[in-house]
């Protein structure tokens, strides 16, 4: 029945909007630690969730930093699979080097396709991107039809201008959009996440813009058809200028190459590897030092020629050096088990329902939600699909409690039905009459003689 009316709402829907392809805009604020939604007033991006749907906790992928995790949101693949395996990275074959300021070769990116570009071999469709890693990089042969060169100094305002004038007035209609900010992640680095004082006044002015976001969308008259999903790639963890792992004390410079450094390092022999490896080992009882073959399985972190041959691992808060001080008070890159590792995600919109709140999902999972919404065929992923069902106005879904109060309900019913039909029968059945046991005469003779 529950299943006849949804499919019933959702045609009625379809029938409303007429031909319209359903749109959506992914918006991130770099860094923003799930539990912020907790620990500080946020009332319009509460708004904005009271009126969609909220997951509490996203599980992103390892390593949790930034790159890697923007496009595991995007492709629906763990780091290995996309090829985007940190912010800094080498390929012994090539000799190429990647890094935030130096991303624009596609050779980084094309081990995947992110959404964007599947948007747009749509017919009649294009994508569009106020920043987001990856965007202004050709990647397949392929941008966005409308983006922006990343910059960190280009505002908000003029990026949230630029990505709804595209998608008010563009032919054929953006039906995928991005916008990128690069807060709270800046100030949790700088300042710590334990930082109240300061991470409350950062996080009001990250609030202040999810509320011109809303405003503009409704003044455009964008609001009530667009689809929008606001997350982000990790969280962070407090860091101190006590906790240092200093690599020097260990190990000379000279027999390895560092091509990435904390809170997980990429390390690069140069002598003989289980030399490094026996060295590092020992170097700290806060850092966990894995050969690339005994990486952990849960990282889904060890196929890929661009992971090295050796990583370190610090223990949450803890940062590795190289024979200086750490100024960072805040971190993350950390095991992504870690809760102060997650990010949330809140969305809103016709595709999702108002008011509901959901514990958890997997970063990767977004991907085939996403794809779903905007009727493309997804490519090969690590999402599930059904993880996100809960979220969704045209998907049936049972929570567990829900599921066992099913249950319950039915044995009620069952137990209630059986007792019934007892009693009818009992009543229906005539009654016999009384008769007296008669005994037989040898019945108290003995059985033995
Ligand atoms: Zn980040």
């Amino acid at each position: 029945m529950k299943l006849l009316v949804i499919l019933l709402f959702s045609g009625l829907v379809i029938a409303c909007r007429g031909n319209l392809p359903p749109k959506l805009l992914l918006v991130s604020f770099d860094g923003f630690r799930a539990d912020y939604l907790k620990n500080y007033e946020l009332p319009h991006l509460q708004n904005f969730i009271k009126e969609g749907v909220l997951v509490e906790h996203v599980k992103n992928v390892f390593i949790t930093k930034t790159f890697p995790n923007h496009y595991s949101i995007v492709t629906g693949l763990y780091e290995e699979s996309h090829g985007i395996v940190a912010n800094s990275m080498y390929d012994t074959v090539t000799k190429k080097y990647f890094s935030d300021s130096n991303d624009k070769d596609p050779f980084w990116w094309n081990e995947a396709v992110p959404i964007w570009v599947t948007n747009q071999l749509q017919e009649n469709r294009s994508s569009a991107a106020a920043m987001w890693p990856g965007t202004d990089v050709s990647i397949h042969n392929t941008t966005p039809s409308y983006f922006m060169n990343y910059s960190s100094s280009v505002s908000f305002e003029e990026r949230l201008n630029n990505i709804t004038m595209w998608l008010n007035n563009s032919s054929p209609p953006v039906t995928f959009a991005t916008l990128y900010w690069e807060e709270p992640d800046a100030s949790g680095h700088k300042y710590g996440p334990e930082d109240n004082e300061n991470m409350r006044r950062v996080l009001k002015e990250v609030d202040g813009l999810i509320g011109n976001l809303v405003q503009k969308l409704k003044m455009l008259g964008l609001w009530e058809d667009l689809n929008v999903i606001i997350t982000s790639d990790h969280g962070m963890a407090q860091c101190s200028q006590d906790r240092v792992i200093n690599l020097d004390y260990c190990i000379s410079e000279s027999s390895y190459t560092l091509i990435d450094l904390s809170p997980v390092a990429a390390v690069l022999p140069k002598i003989n590897r289980t030399v490094v490896y026996d060295k590092m080992k020992t170097c700290h009882p806060h850092m966990n030092v894995y050969l690339k073959e005994d990486i952990p399985n849960r990282f889904y972190y060890q196929h890929n020629d661009r992971i090295q041959p050796i990583i370190l691992v610090a223990d949450e808060g803890w940062t590795i050096v190289l024979n200086k001080s750490s100024q960072k008070l805040g971190d993350h890159g950390y095991d992504n088990s870690l809760q102060s590792m997650h990010p949330f995600l809140a969305a809103h919109g016709p595709a999702f329902h108002k008011g509901y709140k959901h514990s958890t999902i997997n970063i990767v999972d977004i991907y085939p939600m996403m794809c779903h919404i905007l009727g493309l065929k997804p490519h090969p992923n690590n999402g599930t699909f059904s993880h996100t069902k809960c979220l969704l106005v045209d998907q049936w879904c049972i929570n567990l409690p829900e599921a066992i109060g099913i249950v319950i309900g039915a044995l009620m019913v069952l137990t209630m039905l059986t007792c019934l039909i007892i009693i009818m029968q009992n009543r229906l059945s005539a009654p016999r009459p009384f008769s007296r046991l008669q005994l037989q005469d040898d019945d108290d003779d003995p059985l033995i003689e």
